[in-house]
């Protein structure tokens, strides 16, 4: 079915939605981007995501030429351009076109892509059965080198943890940083649950500061939880009373099995069904 496509202030045909083959998003992944959802018309987490996304820009010094509220207005308009309203958004800012050489500075024009549409990440009975998951031997990009706070377009490390656990067959890839300590999954944030703690990496260990991590912590502490920051090692992990992910299109994923250690009895915790309850609770009645 032919999307809808929101390219620097139009809104287009999928199949007309065409950027340059010279822009440096794609020749050199120099952008940042969100994904973002919307529950029932309403747009979770809005100023959140905004404030990443401007920031993720802000530190790799490229200015987003629309103000947030310009970009906020830009994706309700492509969500009702497709008459969405339970929405999984994509919004990409690349440099702009460029030459091909690396100077960032020869990009007049950056370039903002809106895709709205749905997701489902994982099946229905992985919520309900938990997921497989595997610790990579591809460390999380390390701070100095690319800051793992900034959500951009350079996501190789990623990808490459990613192939590690589909190799191994499992769902998704645990990602240390070069300490060793525990950063994060490729593509969600990690949070483990022993003796009565909620505990998730700090920011220190190098990882994405996820919005759905912020919530789930909020979360926690509103339902009576102790919760903590903790730089955690694979042995905290293989020993944990429950486990899930975080992430907006993952929402909160149950994790039974890491490296081949079952966690708990091997089913979700009720801890992390609690969490997942109240999270979709919270996403249908706004925030
Ligand atoms: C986006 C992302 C997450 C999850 O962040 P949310 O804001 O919860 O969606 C976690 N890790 C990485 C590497 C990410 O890119």
């Amino acid at each position: 079915m032919g999307l809808k496509i929101y390219l620097n202030g139009q809104i287009l045909p999928q199949e007309d939605a065409k950027i340059s083959v010279f822009d440096h998003g794609l020749l050199y992944g120099d952008g940042v981007f969100e994904g973002i959802r919307a529950y029932n018309g309403k747009i979770f987490m809005l100023q959140q995501h905004m404030d990443r996304l401007y920031d993720s820009a802000k530190a790799i010094a490229l200015t987003i030429p629309i103000t947030k509220d310009e970009m906020a207005e830009a994706i309700k308009k492509t969500m009702s351009a497709n008459n969405l309203t339970d929405s999984y958004i994509r919004l990409v800012v690349t440099r702009g076109v460029g030459k091909l050489g690396l100077d960032p500075n020869k990009c007049v024009t950056p370039q903002i892509i809106i895709i709205t549409d749905t997701i489902e990440l994982y099946s229905k009975a992985l919520y309900e059965n938990g997921l497989d998951i595997v610790t990579v031997t591809t460390i999380r990009n390390h701070f100095s080198a690319l800051d793992p706070k900034i959500k951009s377009l350079n996501y190789l490390n990623n990808i490459l943890a990613k192939l590690e656990s589909l190799e191994a067959g499992a769902g998704e890839a645990l990602m240390l940083n070069k300490d060793g300590y525990v950063a994060e999954c490729a593509g969600d944030n990690i949070f483990i649950f022993k003796d009565n703690v909620l505990l998730t990496p700090p920011a220190s260990a190098g990882i994405l500061i996820g919005i759905t991590r912020n919530v789930v912590m909020d979360l926690a502490v509103k339902l009576g939880m102790q919760v903590k920051e903790y730089l955690m090692t694979r042995y905290d992990v293989y020993i944990a009373d429950e486990c899930f992910l975080t992430g907006t299109a993952a929402e909160i994923i149950p994790v039974v099995k890491i490296d081949g250690r079952v966690i708990g009895n091997g089913k979700p915790g009720k801890v992390t069904l609690e969490l997942l309850k109240g999270y979709r609770d919270l996403t249908r009645t706004g925030n």
